[in-house]
């Protein structure tokens, strides 16, 4: 399904949502090592990812002994330690040496990643997961305690805010985790979790702030485009959507589609260069039938704008740029 083709980051975004759907997810592990060794990523640097992602594949498939293959080029590939992605292809490793039963492997390249906690977004969730893999519940949560000691010390009291909703920062993903842990463990509610709780309340409500996300997703084909739009540019409007709703689906949002507008029912609710008319029209096709237009469509299928193209000629490569 890949042969041949050129591998951008979107493909390997996309890759990344739907192998496990495939009919043959060990075959797409297989085609992104051979991308990899036939040089065919549009970025060179993606090649560590596209490994992890073929690794965790692997992993899922309980296809261990590949798996740890694909690991050990993966970590092989990304050049420094502390590039994005390295921390995980370890821990993925770290992971599948669990599995193994190479315990002894396993906390050593594990041990390695725990400076990581305190420095990157996704650490508390990898080395968690690693260590979990070889039932280390009780050290991970040793582990997450003395990084979110250290960072609320360094602080000198309760943090007020942890980033903006779509990027808390690193203190937050931190009690988020150990949370959970304490959780799996059975340990008491301690204020950390008080501490995790109001946080992740803090950040919903946030994130739920309604910024006209079905506006968002109001799409307009080109006819209907040319006439509320005549100045605009119809491929930067596919772009926006695309890249909206790539987002939201890397945000975990699932059953995306966009909304088929037209250019009389958009006028009838008022000016069409009003946000909040754009929201009311995007609001009446939520609810009505056959203006959904369900995204991601299959690489090869025909693209969700109406172009005719295949997808991935279409209107997939234009979440990239
Ligand atoms: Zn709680
Ligand atoms: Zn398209």
């Amino acid at each position: 399904m890949l042969a041949n083709d050129v591998l951008t980051s979107a493909d390997l975004a996309e890759l990344r949502r739907s192998a496990l759907g495939t009919a043959d997810p060990l075959g797409v592990a297989a085609d992104l090592a051979e991308a990899v060794d036939e040089g065919r990523l549009a970025n060179p640097e993606d090649a560590g990812d596209a490994l992890s992602l073929a690794a965790e594949i692997a992993e899922v498939r309980s296809r261990l002994g590949a798996a740890l293959q694909y690991a050990d080029r993966a970590v092989a590939a990304f050049p420094e330690e502390d590039t994005p992605g390295s921390g995980f292809a370890r821990a993925l490793r770290a992971r599948i040496l669990f599995r193994l039963g190479r315990d002894d492997e396993a906390l050593e390249v594990v041990t390695a990643l725990r400076p990581m906690l305190t420095e990157q977004a996704d650490a508390a969730a990898y080395v968690s997961a690693a260590l979990a893999a070889g039932r280390r519940d009780a050290t991970a949560e040793e582990w997450l305690s003395e990084a979110v000691d250290g960072m609320l010390e360094a602080r000198g009291e309760a943090p007020e805010e942890v980033g903006p909703p779509e990027a808390p920062g690193v203190l937050f993903f931190l009690l988020q985790q150990r949370h959970r842990v304490r959780r799996d463990l059975n340990l008491p509610h301690d204020r950390q979790d008080d501490l995790a709780d109001r946080l992740e309340t803090q950040l919903n409500r946030g994130a739920q702030q309604p910024p006209a996300d079905e506006a968002d997703l109001l799409f307009f084909p080109q006819a209907e485009f040319d006439q509320v739009r005549p100045d605009a540019d119809w491929d930067a409007h596919r772009a926006r959507l695309e890249k909206a709703l790539v987002r939201l689906a890397d945000g975990g949002a699932t059953g995306l589609s966009v909304l088929r507008g037209t250019a009389a029912g958009l006028t009838a609710n008022g000016d069409p260069s009003d946000a909040a008319v754009r929201a009311r029209y995007a609001r009446q096709l939520t609810d009505l039938p056959d203006t959904h237009i369900a995204w991601p469509p299959e690489r090869n299928a025909t693209c969700w704008c109406g172009s005719g193209l295949k997808y991935k000629k279409c209107c997939l490569p234009r979440s990239r740029s």
